[in-house]
């Protein structure tokens, strides 16, 4: 294969779903795997639609994830520039050109007008309601006006569209990589407007121009613009590019995790998980949506989880890195059913990586969610907690919820379980037990563990009538991991302190 140039064409109109990152790693994945070139362009063309800060989250969203891209909006690429509204001059002679050549006429039809031709292709059943290759012929437009009239309109200032003149009767073929070959007759596509009197093209005419000149090689795209990609085609014939039309791969939709529709917005806020990259707060309504990094996601896991939401590598391999995956990806094993998405699945990567990650790294992203809470701690000791938390957590910051007892003695004890196994022989036993403490040295996990035993042997209590206990003065709750351990990391000192503050303040 030729060395491939893809891009990803977002518009900067709000935060950037999943379904998009998705769309944007399959295109990077594709660009690397044959050493092609992965572009950025910022299509914001529909000025009405302008989100602010919305550019800034999406490149901030492609970084995170480690999609850089070879051009873009801040890159000096040979084909830009790569933000639409800023190559705005260039539309406008592509627009002529297919004026003059019969491809596209002016449209001056107003609103109430485009509405009446709709209500009454509605009430005659004789067609579409649409601007089409039928009802263009009773509309407003330089087909049906007079050219004096045209040019008259067009002097005057008039509003005025221009729209795609589709041909009748064509079958369009499209070979897709992933849907194979999608035929659709032109009849039933309608005059797509291309650009408008305020010199601003619009989506379609802006997008297959810049494909044509960035010499894009294949559109990898979602599923949304499949209706679409005949009129594309049709404009590539029209514009005579036939030759350097680009391949098709249209992505199937991520769905809701019961496979119901597409995933949104609101499914995340309804089951509690994100469905943005990044935390996103809307400029106008100071609305939060919550993001895979603030949940505590790596991104590693989240692109390994992304990676597998359509494509799948043909073995059971779950876990990928991403030079694995550009290695492996292909468009060919990207299906064409829709894709559903399951939360928990997400949190089981996130574990995953958790486990497997350097432990020096996760006791540092541990550190900062401490840092955070203002707690402190030797960093052998933050090692040893990491180490002994992890498997039991699915997101670092969990780990503080689940080791918080580490860093502070606890201040109540839990009355359930207090009720059901501490009685007033607990105690004695406890203080029985700090007598053998005091002798352990050193303070380590198993020499701890082997006290415990023998203590147990020596004294005759049995083991159910002293580990719990025990175990709430540690933790102040009747969980968390083996208590030699929690021993070992808290020290004797404060174990001992522990020990005798439960046994003061505990009373069934
Ligand atoms: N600007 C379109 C979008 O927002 C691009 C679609 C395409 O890739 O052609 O998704």
């Amino acid at each position: 294969m030729t060395k491939p140039r893809v891009r990803f064409a977002p518009s900067p109109t709000g935060p950037l779903h999943m379904g998009g990152v998705r769309t944007a790693l399959y295109n990077y994945l594709f660009a690397k795997k044959h050493g092609g070139h992965f572009l950025l362009r910022i299509e914001d063309t529909d000025q009405n639609r302008y989100v602010p800060g919305a550019e800034q989250y999406i490149m901030d969203s492609l970084r995170w994830c480690g999609l850089q891209w070879d051009e873009g909006p801040d890159t000096d690429g040979p084909y830009g520039p790569y933000r639409q509204s800023e190559r705005k001059d260039m539309y406008r002679q592509y627009a002529m050109q297919l004026l003059e050549t019969g491809h596209a006429y002016y449209a001056f039809d107003t609103p109430e007008e485009l509405e009446e031709m709709r209500k009454r292709i509605e009430s005659e059943k004789t067609g579409n309601p649409q601007y089409d290759s039928r009802s263009r012929l009773s509309m407003k437009n330089s087909l049906t006006l007079s050219d004096a009239e045209v040019q008259q309109r067009l002097t005057a200032g008039s509003n005025y569209v221009v729209r795609f003149k589709t041909p009748e009767n064509e079958e369009v073929v499209l070979e897709d990589i992933i849907r194979g070959t999608v035929k659709v007759q032109s009849w039933q596509l309608d005059d797509k407007v291309l650009f408008k009197s305020d010199g601003m093209p619009t989506y379609h005419l802006a997008n297959v121009v810049d494909d044509y000149l960035m010499k894009i090689t294949h559109v990898i795209r979602g599923e949304e613009w499949l209706p679409s990609a005949p009129l594309h085609v049709l404009l590539y014939k029209s514009f005579g590019w036939e030759s350097s039309m680009p391949q098709f791969a249209h992505l199937p939709l991520l769905l809701k995790p019961d496979g119901n529709g597409k995933l949104s917005k609101r499914d995340g806020d309804r089951l509690g998980f994100p469905v943005f990259p990044l935390q996103w707060t809307d400029p106008y309504t100071g609305e939060k949506s919550s993001g895979y990094r603030e949940s505590g996601y790596f991104k590693e896991a989240f692109v390994n989880m992304i990676a597998l939401m359509g494509w799948n590598p043909g073995t059971d391999q779950e876990l990928f890195t991403i030079h694995e995956l550009m290695e492996l990806f292909s468009l060919e094993r990207v299906g064409k059913s829709g894709a559903k998405f399951d939360p928990e699945k997400a949190k089981w990567f996130n574990h995953q990586y958790l486990i497997s990650t350097p432990i020096e790294e996760v006791a540092k992203d541990f550190e900062k969610v401490l840092d955070g809470k203002g707690l402190k701690t030797e960093p052998e000791k933050l090692l040893k907690i990491t180490e002994l938390m992890r498997e039991r957590v699915n997101f670092v910051p969990e780990l503080l919820t689940q080791a918080g007892f580490f860093f502070e003695a606890p201040e109540n004890y839990d009355e359930n379980f207090a009720r059901k196994k501490w009685t007033p022989e607990t105690s004695v036993f406890l203080l029985r037990l700090v007598e053998k403490l005091n002798l352990i040295n050193p303070f380590y996990a198993e020499e701890i563990h082997d006290a415990l035993q023998q203590f147990i042997e020596t004294t005759g209590i049995p083991a159910g009538k002293l580990m719990p206990g025990l175990r709430l003065a540690l933790v102040g709750s009747g969980t968390g991991p083996e208590i030699s351990q929690i021993m070992a990391i808290l020290g004797k000192g404060e174990s001992i302190s522990r020990i005798k503050r439960a046994a003061e303040k505990i009373m069934v």
